[in-house]
C-alpha cells in the first residue's frame, strides 16, 4: 500500500514526489516506459531557474529523477494502463503489475501535436520546436515559420517577432480560427507574414533546419523555402484517455477543483494535464509541489477524522 502514487514523471510528477517523500509518504512514481516528459525532447533549457548557463532538457530531468530517488521515491518505468478510482484504496495497473494507494496525483502531461512530415522528428530541438516561450531566444535575427491558425500560433508568432528577423505563419486554410484580437495583433505586426492554404510537406537541413518544402494546397505547387526554425503550434493532446471516472473538460484536460483536487476525493492533479495556459517546466514543477502539499494535508485530515470517529 502506497500513501501516494504519482502517475507521470515530468517536472510536475518528479517535483511532487520530492515533496511527498520528504513528508515521509511512501511514494511510487509510475513514470512510463519513456520517462521524463516533454523536456526529454528538448535541448538547451534557459528559463528554468537555478542554471545560469542553461541546462540540457534530458540532464534537467535526470537531476530531478536522482533527487526524487535520493529522497526515497520508487520510479516504475512502465506505462499506467488503468485505475479503479471508484473506491478507496485506489487500485492502479501498470504493465502486468497492480498497486494500491491511499491517494493519487495525476501528472501525465500533454503532448504537442507534430506535423509528422519527413525530416521533422529528428530535428526537434534542432530548429523544430513546439514552444516559442522556451526557444525564441535561439532565433535572434533568424527567419522562422509557425504552423497553425489558432491562438497558440498567433501567440507564438508575437513572441518570436520580438527577436526573430522575420516570422511567417503557415496555415492550411484561408481563415484563422484564432480569436479576432489575437489575429489583429499578429496582422498589425510588421515582422509577421502569412502564407495561407499552405502546408509543410518536408523539413530539410544538415543536422539543423535549413529549409522546408511548402505546398500550396490549392495549386499543388511545391516550393523549397530557406528557414532557420519551424514552430509547430497545431494544438496539444492531454494524456487523459486512460483515466476512467476522472472528470475532464470539453478538450480532454482534467478539470481541477479547489486545492488541485479532481472530482474524486483523494485524487489530485498537476502540470500540463490540467494546465493549457502556461505549459512551462517551472510552472509544472510548481503545480507538482502544490498538489503534493495538498495531498499531504488531505491525508493528515483523513487521519484526524478517523481518530475523531474512533473516539
Ligand atoms: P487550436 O485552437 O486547436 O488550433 C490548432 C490550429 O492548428 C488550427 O488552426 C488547425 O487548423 C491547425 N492544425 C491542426 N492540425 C494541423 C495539421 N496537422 N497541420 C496543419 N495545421 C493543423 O489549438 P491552439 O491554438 O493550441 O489553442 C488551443 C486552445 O487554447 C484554444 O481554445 C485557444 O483559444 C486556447 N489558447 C488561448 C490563448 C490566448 O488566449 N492567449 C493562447 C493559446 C491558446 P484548422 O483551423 O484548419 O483546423
Amino acid at each position: 500500500m502506497y500513501d501516494v502514487i504519482i502517475i507521470g514523471s515530468g517536472p510536475a510528477g518528479l517535483t511532487a514526489s520530492i515533496y511527498t517523500t520528504r513528508a515521509n509518504l511512501k511514494t511510487l512514481v509510475i513514470g512510463g516506459v519513456k520517462w521524463g516528459g516533454q523536456l526529454m525532447l528538448t535541448t538547451l533549457v534557459e528559463n528554468f531557474p537555478g542554471f545560469p548557463e542553461g541546462i540540457q532538457g534530458p540532464d534537467l530531468m535526470e537531476n530531478m529523477r536522482k533527487q526524487a530517488e535520493h529522497h526515497g521515491a520508487e520510479l516504475l518505468l512502465e506505462d499506467f494502463t488503468k485505475g479503479d478510482f471508484s473506491k478507496q484504496p485506489f487500485t492502479l495497473f501498470a504493465g502486468d503489475k497492480q498497486f494500491q494507494a491511499k491517494t493519487v496525483i495525476i501528472t501525465s502531461g500533454a503532448d504537442a501535436k507534430w506535423l509528422n512530415v519527413p525530416g521533422e522528428k529528428e530535428r526537434i530541438g534542432r530548429g523544430v520546436s513546439s514552444c516559442a516561450t522556451c526557444d525564441a531566444m535561439f532565433f535572434r535575427n533568424k527567419n522562422v515559420f509557425i504552423v497553425g491558425g489558432g491562438d497558440s500560433a498567433m501567440e507564438e508568432a508575437l513572441v518570436l517577432a520580438n527577436v526573430a528577423a522575420s516570422v511567417t505563419i503557415i496555415h492550411r486554410r484561408d481563415a484563422f480560427r484564432a480569436s479576432e484580437i489575437m489575429q489583429q495583433r499578429a496582422k498589425e505586426h510588421p515582422k509577421i507574414n502569412f502564407l495561407f492554404n499552405s502546408e509543410i510537406t518536408e523539413i530539410k537541413g544538415e543536422g539543423r533546419v535549413q529549409s522546408a518544402l511548402v505546398k500550396n494546397i490549392e495549386t499543388g505547387e511545391v516550393k523549397e523555402m530557406p528557414v532557420d526554425g519551424i514552430f509547430v503550434a497545431i494544438g496539444h493532446i492531454p494524456n487523459t484517455k486512460v483515466f476512467e471516472g476522472i472528470e475532464l473538460d470539453e478538450q480532454g484536460y482534467i478539470k481541477v477543483r479547489d486545492h488541485y483536487h479532481t472530482n474524486v476525493p483523494g485524487v489530485f492533479t498537476a502540470g500540463d494535464v490540467h494546465d493549457r495556459s502556461y505549459r512551462q517546466a517551472v510552472t509544472a514543477a510548481g503545480f507538482g509541489c502544490a498538489a503534493a502539499l495538498e495531498t499531504e494535508r488531505w491525508l493528515a485530515m483523513q487521519g484526524k477524522e478517523a481518530e475523531f470517529t474512533a473516539n
